[in-house]
């Protein structure tokens, strides 16, 4: 297609036109374009009219998704389709802010672009996981999960989600069917479900239940930096599609499957993996053993869902603190003396909270989330409860309120103190929070 020169406007739905300020890049659907919107510098996508399937419905859903709005701020929502012109149509969206990068980036040149710290990449595994479980709670699906939708800031984890304009109504709209390494295996090969009850193939299409597939395989790359189906079996000489559709779906094998050793990273090709999976906590590692297992793999309802991955994602968070000799990263599980593996030198606990399932340590920093406290609903997990926080004028450490209620704490004898919003409890051994239908104590 001849690209829009500058100074061209295109009507909006809105009403408000845009002027083509700049071709940027080509993208597999369209072309990307620096605009000028509603007095702003914005981003115009215009669809090669080719890549679009079901051009009417798609136009429609388009303009029904810009007028319901974004679910979340991490998202880089459409905010009005333009009249169809030229043969075509796109929409507008923000201008990314500076310092994310596309996480392909993070895969494909993790020399230059990586996660300043560990605890980054947990950040934006939470981040994801959040924004998901509000576009799902939404009634919405967001089918093309990929690498190429995220963006993220490597120092804070913090991340944008783009190529929102495939996202439908949950089990109703296919516009697209996913990228390969992506997609969940009955989506590459819907016989693995087996027949219907009337003995025909089923029709498998995008729904919430092939997010959680592609949500937890982006998790898996965020920590692991591999992809959890590439072991020794995808070392073909060429990757046909025949391959893919064994690799990504009737032979789909965990690379760590406990039962099935075939498919191991190799040494040499999956180095990466390799290193990364090794350090992570066993919750971790059972995690994606769940959701790689054979029977999340041939069951689409064994999933793990966002809840699953928030209650493991913000322990891991917490256990991760800064060595206190050469600033390096240590994951201090479970609350135990663990040496540093840069300097070696051993990280004592001298406090820890001790929630129901298990105990993290206490340092500057440590988040409380209401998912650690009791059982809740992923769109209440990630409520915040409370933080730790060093007061430069009084030594040691102390518990802020983080939520807008009066908490409760306890001490060992018995005696009750109120802990109103934004004020502080000592980091003492006995004492007892109370917050929601949960508690921690301080050992
Ligand atoms: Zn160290």
């Amino acid at each position: 297609m001849k690209q829009f020169r500058p100074g061209k406007v295109i009507q909006t739905v809105k009403g408000t036109p845009l002027t083509i300020v700049k071709y940027l890049t080509e993208g597999g659907q369209g072309y990307i374009y620096d605009i000028e919107h509603e007095g702003k510098h914005r981003i115009l996508k215009w669809y090669k009219p080719e890549k679009v399937n079901k051009p009417d419905k798609f136009y429609q859903n388009l303009n029904d998704n810009a007028r319901r709005g974004s679910p979340s701020d991490s998202f880089l929502w459409p905010i009005t389709a333009t009249e169809r012109t030229d043969g075509s149509f796109g929409y507008v969206m923000e201008l990314r802010q500076d310092g994310y990068h596309e996480f392909t980036e993070f895969l494909t040149d993790c020399k230059r672009i990586h996660f300043n710290t560990f605890k980054a990449n947990v950040e934006a595994c939470i981040r994801i996981v959040s924004a998901f479980q509000i576009l799902h709670h939404h009634g919405y699906c967001y089918q093309d999960m990929n690498d190429g939708n995220f963006f993220i800031n490597p120092s804070s984890g913090d991340v944008l989600i783009c190529d929102n304009d495939n996202v439908a109504p949950n089990n109703k709209e296919a516009f697209i069917i996913g990228t390969p390494r992506y997609m969940a295996p009955e989506l590459v090969v819907p016989a693995i479900l087996g027949p219907d009850e009337e003995g025909n193939e089923r029709k498998t299409k995008p729904s919430t239940s092939t997010d959680y597939w592609s949500l937890s395989v982006v998790l898996f790359m965020i920590l692991c930096m591999g992809h959890p189906l590439e072991g020794e079996r995808w070392l073909v000489p060429l990757l046909t599609p025949q391959n893919e559709r064994y690799l990504y779906g009737s032979g789909a094998t965990f690379v760590y499957d406990p039962s099935d050793g075939s498919n191991r990273p190799n040494p040499k090709v999956h180095a990466n993996v390799i290193a990364f999976w090794k350090p992570l906590p066993p919750y971790m590692k059972e995690a994606f053993h769940r959701a790689f297992s054979k029977d999340a793999i041939r069951n689409p309802g064994k999933r793990l869902r966002e809840i699953d991955w928030l209650k493991v994602l913000v322990r891991f968070q917490a256990e991760i603190r800064r060595c206190h000799n050469c600033g390096g990263e240590v994951f201090m599980i479970n609350a135990k003396d663990t040496p540093c593996d840069e300097c070696g030198k051993l990280q004592r606990v001298e406090r820890k909270l001790r929630f129901r399932d298990y105990a993290v340590t206490a340092f500057k920093g440590v988040r409380v989330y209401r998912c650690m406290l009791e059982s809740c609903n992923a769109e209440n997990a990630l409520t915040r409860v409370g933080t730790i926080v060093a007061n430069p004028s009084r030594p040691g450490l102390y518990f802020l309120n983080n939520t807008d209620m009066t908490l409760e704490g306890r001490t060992a004898k018995g005696t009750v103190k109120q802990i109103p919003p934004n004020s502080v409890v000592p980091i003492k051994p006995g004492i007892t929070v109370s917050a929601y239908s949960g508690s921690f104590t301080i050992e």
